[in-house]
């Protein structure tokens, strides 16, 4: 069996067990995430252990989220083919990949100009062609695009960051992290024509979201 055929049979493996066996119902969400090569964006020591069911480290201290959040995440999103979605938090670019195959245009944004880049080289690996990736503090999201459709954050945030619910469309939806008493909970907000909806899902680990609408060094 060649190294490919060995990936897809682990991704499909990982499909099933982790995602379709813990509860993730959308097909549209379980065929992208069985055909995104998740071994082109773990750092090269990690590639044996790409389609684990846990995050795994990226450089200064960051993580590729775990492949069932990812999942989950874009399934709370509900995202659709017309889609603009704003992805804070870009990392490895591995959940972009995913969204980039389920929606029109992603634009991610991260923090550290170094995870961007090699962000940026994986997609081209793939031949991602949908996914602009910026550099810069995503907490104040992206106004040149806005409104969006959809906005997912893969860190977690002290409370919802006012810019980024300002820049959702009616009906659009922000799937976010949110710390409280120590616990991280996806947190997912709707526009809805009577104002903002908010609704909690499960428990979750994430690192800090940072700038001006997250944590301060010293308080994480
Ligand atoms: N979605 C990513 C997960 C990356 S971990 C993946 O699939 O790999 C979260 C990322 O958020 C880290 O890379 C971190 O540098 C970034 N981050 C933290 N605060 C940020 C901010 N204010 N703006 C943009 N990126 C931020």
């Amino acid at each position: 069996m060649s190294d490919a055929q060995a990936g897809e049979l682990r991704r499909h493996q990982m499909v099933e067990r982790q995602l379709r066996a813990r509860g993730i119902r959308d097909e549209r969400v379980l065929a992208a995430m069985d055909s995104v090569p998740r071994e082109e964006f773990v750092p090269p020591s990690h590639v044996f252990r790409a389609y684990d069911d846990c995050a795994l480290p990226l450089a200064h201290g960051q993580t590729i989220s775990q492949p069932y959040m990812v999942a989950r995440t874009i399934e709370l999103a509900r995202v659709g083919p017309d889609d603009i979605v704003l992805e804070v938090g870009l990392g490895s670019g591995y959940q972009a990949a995913v969204l980039a195959r389920l929606c029109a245009r992603v634009f991610g944004i991260e923090l550290l100009p170094e995870l961007a880049a090699s962000a940026r080289a994986a997609l081209a690996r793939i031949s991602t062609q949908n996914v602009e990736v910026l550099v810069g503090d995503g907490s104040l999201g992206h106004a040149d695009a806005a409104p969006y459709d959809a906005i997912v954050v893969a860190a977690s945030a002290p409370g919802l960051p006012p810019s980024l619910v300002d820049q959702l469309k009616l009906h659009g939806r922000l799937v976010i992290p949110i710390r409280n008493a120590g616990v991280d909970k996806l947190t997912v907000v709707e526009r809805t024509q009577h104002g903002l909806t908010r609704t909690e899902h499960e428990s979750c680990v994430y690192v800090p979201l940072r700038g001006a609408a997250g944590w301060a060094d010293d308080e994480v």
